[in-house]
């Protein structure tokens, strides 16, 4: 529901972009879980509170004709992005608070963890920490630790055996290494697991990166970072450059064959069955035999493969391409996918194409690299610690309430729906009372404690975690589904600030870290919270009934459940939608893509409709609340808390990278795109024909 910049953005940059590319049926994206810096904090949100505070607002403007000023102009004029951040926003200061408490924890836990039982939470997470901490001895060792894959790799003399080591780097990476292959929940049929194939992702995060020409800085920075990390890994200088330009030059080559974002929406496309037999087909150049043999799974019956061009494209290049080429190549990728594991130096060496990328200025702290990987790897262990230490029951219990009566404000507003028809609506309904939403955490921990981790051996201890992840999913193939709820370090966590749904599962989770201000305020006033966590959850639910969510059953399945009829009047009704967005300039020249915006924007009016509406229910309820705060109505609190909570400030290298690439819009477009639709904010602030806010009811968007 925010977006993908946890993954993107967060360090280290080249690893952590590798999961940048979200799978289409969740939506999860936040910003970093981790950023830390000196000033602003949490507490010192540049002179004013993390939660909703009226201090934030700019009075003298009239909310009429610039909503976003109203609301949060005061905080507007003196915030500013920090040299560790690409943005600044109440998300990111809420991240800073979660990084301290993650920081102390894991602290405290390396100070304590040699005593405690091997295997336990405490013994894993402490000394796994204080093996990534300890930056003298991985300065000292380098890139050692990696060698001995590198040598492997230099001795791989064919298609069997190139096969093999793609499978042994997919298992100590837990990522797909050119091309690669996991078991997953069979999209149709999530009764079973299956395979899914895919390519490796790209480093750089939008394909416009290798592609326009406008971006050669960008592309000029990556070629550094690639040829000074080989140097630093060993190869000679003028080696290392002719290697970087020949990384590039494939990735391009990868980067045109991949669809587009807006393509990847279209899931039909962007996935496809096939038997083994016609993969093998599909990827004649490569011992496909060779690879499931490796990675331990069967090679018959069938599988699911994404993004078809792209995987066809690197079997494509491996002909193509000598083999010296190919082995250089993949002792980039193994390097690049396991830096964040070796010495410091590789990740300092990435904050130029950090700033080219997003402006981010500073290179992050090693605690927050650190704290990011075993996050990734390790995070219900981790999570187990942050919620005996950070959460309360009341939060849960308070959470859970919200939760419920947005989710009836939903269902009463699906039962009146005049535009699905009947059985649609019908379904729709079922699909709402069977979705399941998980405050905190998970009803049942991952259990890592067979794992074995060393305060000595950083690297050991993050790939043997990643070979236990992605051993552990495979062992799926041929079990009943197991309820896996925060197992995706990528969308949700206990220690992740964000919150998301998955229509493959039909479930909605709520990490224990996001239900702090600005999200959720335990000291606010309902208006407060029904329009930040309830018009976040509002937002989440809904996508299980937009474009996206028809395609999905209640039980997760992919199975379109809406009539033709149904997605015409779809399209008719959320064609505004995109006209809006359109028409919307984030930077001089630079438009949002309605398209690719759309179910977001759609969402955020839902989450929003469903906030307020719930809060109205409420106040009947309870009518001795309905009453003026601050010199302001409920109602007016509603819309001013929502608008606040997405204010921020953005470099512009971001604003155009997520133009382009990602479907959240920036939060200066979330404060009010969504209320402009509302009726409900015209009441509240007396908006009429002639004013800036002002769109014309038949223009609005009336979906839900
Ligand atoms: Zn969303």
């Amino acid at each position: 529901m925010l977006r993908a910049l946890h993954s993107r953005l967060a360090v280290p940059v080249l690893s952590a972009l590798l999961c940048a590319a979200a799978s289409p049926q969740v939506d999860a994206d936040g910003p970093a879980p981790f950023s830390s810096g000196p000033l602003p904090t949490a507490e010192n949100n540049f002179g004013f509170p993390l939660a909703f505070d009226p201090s934030k607002m700019d009075t003298s403007v009239d909310p009429r004709q610039d909503f976003a000023r109203y609301a949060a102009g005061k905080w507007m004029d003196v915030a500013t992005i920090p040299g560790d951040s690409p943005y600044m926003s109440g998300i990111v200061l809420m991240g800073k608070r979660v990084e301290r408490q993650v920081t102390a924890l894991l602290t405290d836990a390396a100070a304590t963890s040699s005593s405690a039982p091997k295997g336990s939470p405490l013994q894993q997470v402490g000394d796994v920490y204080a093996a990534g901490m300890d930056v003298g001895r991985l300065r000292q060792l380098g890139a050692g630790p990696l060698m001995p894959e590198w040598d492997r790799i230099a001795r791989i003399d064919g298609p069997t055996a190139l096969a093999n080591e793609l499978g042994r780097l997919e298992l100590l990476t837990n990522q797909p290494v050119v091309l690669g292959a996991s078991v997953a929940l069979d999209l149709e049929d999530p009764t079973r697991y299956t395979i899914v194939v895919t390519d490796a992702d790209l480093p750089l995060p939008a394909q416009e990166d290798y592609l326009s020409p406008e971006l050669a800085p960008i592309r000029d920075a990556y070629l550094k970072v690639v040829a000074d990390s080989l140097a630093l890994a060993g190869v000679p200088a003028d080696q290392a450059k002719t290697r970087a330009a020949k990384v590039l030059e494939m990735e391009t080559r990868i980067a045109r064959k991949k669809l587009t974002p807006v393509q990847k929406r279209d899931i039909h496309a962007a996935i496809q069955r096939m038997s083994y037999a016609e993969l093998k087909a599909a990827c004649p150049h490569m011992d496909i035999d060779a690879l499931f043999t490796a990675l331990g799974l069967p090679t018959t019956g069938d599988v699911l493969v994404a993004d078809v061009g792209a995987v066809r494209e690197r079997d494509a290049m491996i002909a193509e391409y000598p083999l010296e080429d190919t082995k250089a190549y993949l002792q980039w990728e193994a390097l690049r996918m396991t830096n964040a594991y070796l010495s410091p130096a590789f990740v300092e060496m990435q904050a130029d194409l950090s700033r080219a990328l997003t402006g981010q200025v500073d290179a992050p702290k090693r605690e927050r690299v650190v704290a990011q990987s075993i996050s990734g790897s390790l995070g219900h262990a981790l999570g187990r610690l942050y919620v005996e230490r950070n959460f309360s029951a009341q939060s849960r219990a308070d959470a859970e309430e919200v939760v419920g009566n947005v989710r009836k404000e939903f269902r009463k507003r699906l039962e009146q729906n005049t535009w699905l028809s009947a059985s649609t609506r019908a379904y729709a309904i079922e699909k709402l009372d069977k979705m399941r939403i998980v405050v905190g955490y998970p009803e049942t921990w991952i259990d890592t404690s067979a794992v074995d981790i060393r305060r000595d051996d950083y690297f050991g201890d993050m790939t043997r975690l990643n070979e236990f992840a992605a051993r552990r999913a495979i062992a799926r193939l041929g079990q009943p589904p197991a309820e896996d709820g925060f197992a995706d370090s990528k969308h949700t966590l206990p220690t992740i600030v964000n919150a998301a749904y998955s229509s493959d599962h039909n479930n909605i989770e709520i990490p224990a870290a996001f239900l702090q201000p600005p999200f959720y305020d335990p000291k606010a006033d309902a208006a407060v919270n029904y329009c930040t966590l309830g018009a976040v959850i509002g937002h989440e639910i809904t996508h299980g009934f937009d474009s996206m969510g028809r395609l999905f059953d209640a039980n997760g399945a992919l199975r379109d459940w809406w009539s033709e009829a149904d997605g015409k009047a779809f399209i008719a009704r959320s064609k505004p939608l995109v006209e809006q967005a359109n028409a919307y300039e984030v930077l001089p020249g630079v438009h949002l893509n309605g398209e690719l915006s759309s179910g977001e924007n759609l969402a955020d009016i839902g989450g929003v409709m469903l906030g307020y509406e719930a809060l109205q229910t409420r106040l009947k309820a309870h009518p001795e609340d309905n009453r003026r705060i601050d010199g302001f109505t409920p109602q007016q609190r509603c819309f001013l808390a929502w608008a606040q909570n997405w204010a921020d400030k953005m470099h512009p290298g971001l604003l155009r990278m997520l133009a382009a690439s990602d479907p959240h819009p920036p939060g200066v477009y979330r404060m009010v795109a969504p209320t402009r639709n509302l009726t409900g904010f015209y009441d509240a602030f007396g908006v009429r024909p002639g004013d800036r806010m002002w769109i014309a009811p038949e223009q609005r968007v009336d979906i839900w």
